[in-house]
């Protein structure tokens, strides 16, 4: 059964945020999906989002955030700057200083304008790479946050912040949006849709995921 309420869903196109669209889609009366423009180094990722929203019928809202490329320039906006995993307990170089902070508090405005009082993000803590602020704790801490903030009783959902990459092909397929979700998304730091290069970090993590699942998928 579906609740009669309204959702916002941080949006990026990607495999994990894909999902979450889905899992949202199937709980709430009403879905709108937010994606944040920061100059990404592929601006393929933004017209990803933009394809799929309009496959799903969601009504999707693109917020220019550039300003966080000013603040914190990094691998994900700046091809002079390589993507590499954290080392000896480092951050990766394609982690930005507060940029879950920024989304989600932007998501948190949008859903107060648009009257939702659901919002959904794919943050994960078990394939962490060492993001502070996509921790459950944080997102926990931030609700109360944001409920203070604008006075109002935001529920932030997390459906994947235990799930490794398995388990989240798992969840896709239980949703029907497995073959949607392996050939429409784009988690590639080479901006290569689908299956990706297979070689950066994010295709590893894919890749490894989704093996794993294909051995145990019924
Ligand atoms: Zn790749």
């Amino acid at each position: 059964m579906k609740k009669k309420e309204k959702a916002v869903v941080v949006f990026s196109g990607g495999q994990d945020s894909t999902t979450c669209l889905f899992w949202a889609k199937e709980r709430f009366e009403e879905v709108v999906a937010v994606t944040f423009d920061y100059n990404q180094r592929h601006k393929l990722e933004i017209e990803c989002a933009k394809n799929i929203a309009n496959q799903l019928g969601v009504k999707h809202h693109i917020l220019d955030m550039s300003l966080l490329n000013q603040l914190a320039p990094n691998a994900l906006t700046r091809d002079d700057i390589q993507v590499k995993d954290g080392e000896n307990g480092s951050l990766p170089s394609t982690f930005v200083p507060g940029r879950n902070l920024l989304f989600m508090s932007f998501a948190g405005v949008l859903a107060s304008q648009v009257g939702a009082k659901h919002i959904v993000t794919g943050v994960c803590e078990t394939d962490f790479s060492g993001y502070p602020d996509c921790r459950d704790i944080f997102v926990k801490s931030l609700n109360v946050t944001l409920n203070l903030s604008m006075d109002q009783d935001f529920v932030i959902h997390t459906p994947l912040m235990w799930l490794d990459k398995c388990e989240t092909w798992k969840l896709a397929d239980e949703l029907d949006a497995f073959d949607f979700v392996r050939e429409n998304t784009l988690t590639c730091y080479n901006g290569i849709i689908a299956d990706g290069c297979g070689e950066c970090p994010a295709c590893k993590l894919r890749k490894h995921g989704l093996e794993e699942y294909l051995k145990i998928r019924k």
